[in-house]
């Protein structure tokens, strides 16, 4: 794998993210869930209706069932049974003749239409309708939610809470997914505490395992995590054995920046087949990618900001196609910024932003001010990344940019 740190010029964000993805395969190990424990699962099939959804024509009111046609001899119609929700009417609806029916109740087949209660006058059997009706009023007819073998959810689907609904409509209890994706996360470096613990001078807290381990619970991934590796070879080369023996992917963050990379490099090199990639991206630029003996290799740099964003744009990416699920949709809008942003040629960068309606209606932009990778706070405060493209300089206040609204892993 070639070492993009030691070729001129930076790899495009766009290229990385390409090169990534033809190196991941998806998984292939599937098993069979009842729906209530399939939440946030990925499918291993698609599903199609096994039934018409409703199954009958029913009533849409509480109301009287009837034939449209009848109203033309007489608009007084003889009560002659009810049909209840579960509980149909088994008789035939003669002309001159009505049903009492209830919302949801299965529409007798002698009848084609329902007047609603509030328009009829009842004396004892005898109800006469109000109101001329038209053919079908007031009936839900089969099948106009889900017609019986349409397909209602793709395979790679990530299966929501109203999917789960959705299936326990039609009577399906069990659906075959992917398994989860089991993915270990390791933070290197010395100068890392854990928070609760005291901080030596020079010491700061572990974050980003933190916010990488709640990312990827949402995306329904098993995390195995190895918390805080000092920087040194033999305890990196032993985590990150470990962590190939029982992980899909591993995650690690720090030490691939030039200098403290060094034992990271060397132990990487050792293992496995990695590239260390300068990408062309603001903030993130040091990366790591490759494979070691069982599973794929991600080098976050270890600046929050940077971590996190090559998490988001890059491995998350890639995680998603191991798993089998469908690719991710993220919303890109280009709205007016409000802020002037620095920003000088090269790189493409992902800047923190805050995306708002205006008092006239108007979507507009603002900076979340300072943009340094490691103010992790800029993150928290956002809302989207305002994303300028490598060629472009300094936007002025009142210029367009295109930005990508935050989904649901930020
Ligand atoms: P490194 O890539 O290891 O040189 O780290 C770059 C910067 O990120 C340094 O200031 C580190 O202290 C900081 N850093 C590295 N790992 C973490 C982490 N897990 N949580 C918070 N900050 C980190
Ligand atoms: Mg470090």
């Amino acid at each position: 794998m070639s070492d993009c740190c030691s070729a001129p010029g930076l790899l495009p964000f766009k290229q990385a993210l390409s090169n990534m993805l033809t190196q991941v395969s998806p998984i292939t190990e599937t098993l069979i869930l009842p729906i209530e424990q399939a939440l946030h699962y990925v499918l291993a099939q698609a599903i199609a209706s096994p039934l018409n959804v409703p199954p009958h024509d029913n009533s849409a009111m509480d109301g009287y069932a009837f034939k449209v046609n009848c109203l033309a001899e007489s608009k007084t119609l003889k009560l002659v049974g009810r049909s209840m929700a579960g509980s149909p009417f088994q008789g035939t609806c003669n002309p001159g003749e009505c049903i009492r029916i209830m919302t949801g109740a299965k529409m007798p087949d002698s009848c084609d239409s329902v007047e609603m209660q509030e328009n009829v006058s009842v004396d004892g059997e005898q109800i006469t309708f109000l109101q001329d009706k038209t053919f079908g009023s007031h009936v839900r007819k089969s099948g106009e939610d889900i017609k019986l073998n349409q397909k209602v959810l793709e395979q790679g689907h990530s299966i929501t809470a109203v999917d789960i609904g959705v299936l326990a409509s039609l009577g399906v209890a069990e659906v075959k997914v992917y398994r989860k994706l089991k993915v270990a996360l390791i933070a290197t470096g010395d100068e890392l505490k854990l928070p609760g613990q005291a901080l030596r001078v020079g010491d700061i807290y572990e974050s980003n395992s933190f916010v990488l381990a709640g990312m990827l619970k949402q995306l329904n991934v098993e995390v195995i995590d190895f918390g805080i590796i000092e920087d040194n070879f033999e305890s990196i080369k032993s985590a990150f054995i470990s962590a190939d023996e029982q992980a899909d992917a591993v995650i690690s963050s720090g030490g691939v920046s030039v200098g403290d990379a060094d034992y990271t490099k060397t132990v990487l090199d050792e293992l496995g087949e990695i590239g260390f990639w300068k990408i062309a991206m603001k903030p993130g630029k040091p990366f790591a990618f490759g494979k070691l003996a069982n599973s794929v290799f991600f080098g976050l740099p270890g600046n929050p900001v940077s971590a996190l964003v090559t998490f988001h744009q890059l491995a998350l990416v890639a995680l998603t196609k191991m798993q089998n699920a469908e690719p991710l949709k993220r919303t890109h809008l280009s709205v007016k910024c409000v802020d002037e942003l620095r920003k000088a040629p090269g790189r493409m960068d992902f800047q923190r932003g805050i995306l708002s309606t205006n008092e006239q209606g108007e979507n507009v932009v603002a900076s979340t001010g300072s943009q340094g990778s490691g103010i992790l706070s800029s993150l928290a405060r956002a809302n989207c990344f305002i994303i300028l493209a490598s060629e472009q300089g300094k936007v002025e206040s009142g210029e367009m940019v295109s930005v990508q609204l935050f989904d649901q892993y930020l």
